[in-house]
């Protein structure tokens, strides 16, 4: 019996598997990742990982039984090319796995710093497994550190760097911190938590090359002209979904292998999920692409249902989550660059939340340690939300009587 090839075993593709087992699929599922080991969880490396205070073990999804009882096959190698009209999947050495149906969770990379000196030794990206273990024996010397991308990885990471006792530059080119995800009165707090922290938090400034020595970074220069000394970079400006095995397929890319509200590609025989996938969500206009946890988990669900007979669209209420120090900052909902910001508690407290609104609608949630509001948001931002901003920034008004 041809089964399910799942090509990506990260969070999405591990989800898909493990789903279908728990919906009743019974034929054949394979997983088919290129990273070695287990599937992980993606979200420690910058935080508890990184510190220390996780091990492999309690990063893998599942332990290695899990797969062998519910029958899931790992297959650890690179997908090369889809032959759809043959319904198979080509690995790198030529074997090919023929399928029924295809699940396309490919994630993600890092994009590359696009500057002179990026060849240099000490440049680090934050991705894999792999990547983070060469972090973390760097972090054992090393003193200076400069970060380029004030974006989640790179405030996660360096917060961890300065737990660490390191001395730590974040540099980023737009104006704010975390400007594309949160809005600016979140952006400011966070800007000043990373101060207070005693991060070197430089706005506005372009990197336009590394400087090295014998072959290794020793610094990263701005459009000032001002040279940043560095052990060692970490770099964290976003990343490029993995579109190439769906495009060379003749699948439909746009920023992402296009998906339908049921997260089928054109192929009735191929869906995709995750990271690497644009999709039409009721919170956007036009298709977006998330990179979150939930967004890789829900969709795999989603699909997982469709494969065994329970059809619905996908409309799950995206949210996210990153850990800054002692700071949880936890989001639900997608807000627009210009929606409204209605402040709910004192940042000063650092227990705080801002609503965001579009022509008086909530839109989106931003918590910090105030982990109610987000639950909250959940529920409210499932169905049509009727606070107003005035409730909002009231915090006498019981948000719960919402919830009816
Ligand atoms: P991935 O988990 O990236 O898995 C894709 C897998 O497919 C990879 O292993 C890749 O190597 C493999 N692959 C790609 N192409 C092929 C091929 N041709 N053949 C075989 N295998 C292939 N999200 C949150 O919600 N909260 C957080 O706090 C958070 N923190 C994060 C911290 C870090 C450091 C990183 C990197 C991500 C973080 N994320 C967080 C994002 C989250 O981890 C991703 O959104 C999620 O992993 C996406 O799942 P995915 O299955 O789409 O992709």
């Amino acid at each position: 019996q041809e089964g399910i090839v799942i090509v990506g075993a990260g969070q999405g593709g591990f989800q898909a598997a493990a789903s279908l087992r728990e919906a009743g699929f019974t034929g054949p599922v394979t997983l088919v990742g290129e990273e070695p080991g287990l599937p992980y969880q993606r979200p420690p490396l910058s935080k508890a990982y990184m510190k220390g205070d996780a091990g492999i073990e309690q990063i893998e999804l599942r332990p290695a039984a899990f797969f062998a009882d519910h029958d899931i096959q790992i297959v650890n190698a690179r997908a090369e090319a889809i032959d759809r009209a043959a319904q198979r999947v080509v690995l790198e050495g030529g074997e090919a796995l023929p399928y029924a149906h295809m699940i396309l969770a490919t994630g993600a990379r890092n994009r590359p710093l696009p500057v002179p000196g990026r060849e240099l030794a000490g440049v680090y990206y934050l991705r894999s497994h792999a990547d983070a273990d060469a972090l973390r024996e760097r972090l054992e010397g090393a003193r200076r550190v400069v970060v380029i991308g004030a974006g989640f990885i790179g405030l996660e990471f360096a917060a961890v760097a300065r737990t660490l006792g390191h001395e730590v530059t974040v540099i980023e080119a737009a104006a704010r911190p975390l400007a594309r995800a949160v809005s600016p009165e979140m952006s400011a707090f966070f800007a000043d938590a990373h101060t207070s922290m005693g991060t070197s938090l430089l706005l506005g400034a372009g990197v336009i090359g590394l400087i090295g020595a014998a072959g290794h970074v020793t610094g990263v220069e701005t459009t000032d002209g001002m040279v940043h000394p560095a052990d060692f970079v970490v770099v964290g400006i976003g990343v490029t979904p993995n579109v190439e095995l769906a495009a060379e397929a003749g699948l439909e890319v746009a920023n992402g292998i296009v998906v339908d509200a049921h997260l089928s590609t054109m192929d009735p025989a191929i869906s995709a999920i995750g990271d690497a996938v644009a999709y039409p969500s009721r919170f956007a206009d036009g298709l977006v692409r998330l990179e979150s946890v939930q967004n890789a988990v829900d969709q795999a669900k989603a699909v997982a249902a469709r494969l065994t007979g329970r059809p619905a669209p996908y409309a799950a209420v995206p949210w996210f989550w990153s850990d800054q120090s002692d700071l949880k900052l936890q989001m639900v909902g997608l807000a627009g660059p210009t929606d409204d910001a209605v402040l709910r508690g004192d940042p000063a407290s650092r227990r705080f939340s801002v609503f965001r609104f579009r022509d008086g609608v909530l839109t989106a949630i931003e918590s910090v340690n105030r982990p109610a509001d987000h639950m909250l948001g959940r529920r409210l931002l499932a169905g049509t939300p009727t606070i107003t901003p005035e409730q909002a920034a009231d915090e006498s008004f019981e948000l719960k009587s919402l919830l009816g």
